[in-house]
């Protein structure tokens, strides 16, 4: 039968059981560095790095080529890796702290991997959110300081032929069915 729910939820955050190759890597690591012209990552001995100053002198340099990094591709493309949906009946009341940890975290994942990015967030109801990043790891990052700072659970459920990761926040106390629950459900093929 099909699989066109992708798999269910789990409470454990898994690693695909084989590992696909990220359609945005770079296979071939391009002669001489490379500068991304739109958040400034450079590419250097086969690595992006955020570096200002590298950049500038880069980019100061005519012959030094410029191409999007692989987030600001995710991003152009509307191509998340991660998808974090919180449900929680008191979401609009914490919903600026919510996006400020969103931000934080983004701070704190920048220095792990300089190609995490949140995409996206989308405030869909009084109680639901949805935030969309470049990357799986990124995602699960979030579910789990959401936990941290607030209570509540996450699940995780691989999609999209195991290349998006879906977190599930549910925050503490009761939760009505929402909005997100039918859209996850068309959503997650
Ligand atoms: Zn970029």
């Amino acid at each position: 039968m099909s699989t066109r729910r992708g798999r269910r939820y789990t409470t454990s955050y898994k690693e695909r059981e084989k590992a696909k190759q990220d359609p945005y890597a770079m296979l071939r690591a391009p002669r001489g560095p490379l500068v991304c012209p739109r958040c400034h990552a450079v590419f250097a001995k086969k690595r992006w790095v955020l570096d200002e100053t590298e950049f500038a002198k880069l980019n100061a340099d005519k012959t030094t080529k410029r191409s999007l990094c692989p987030a600001c591709q995710k991003i152009r493309d509307a191509y998340p890796e991660g998808i974090v949906t919180l449900r929680w009946s008191e979401l609009d009341e914490h919903e600026a702290e919510i996006r400020g940890l969103i931000v934080n975290e983004e701070a704190r994942a920048l220095s792990v991997n300089p190609l995490a990015r949140v995409m996206k967030v989308v405030t869909f109801s009084r109680r639901d959110m949805e935030v969309q990043t470049t990357s799986d790891q990124f995602a699960q990052r979030i579910g789990r300081a959401l936990v941290r700072a607030f209570g509540g659970k996450t699940a995780y459920r691989w999609a999209h032929k195991d290349m998006l990761l879906r977190v599930e926040w549910l925050g503490p106390g009761p939760i009505a069915a929402t909005r997100s629950q039918a859209a996850m459900r068309s959503v997650a093929r």
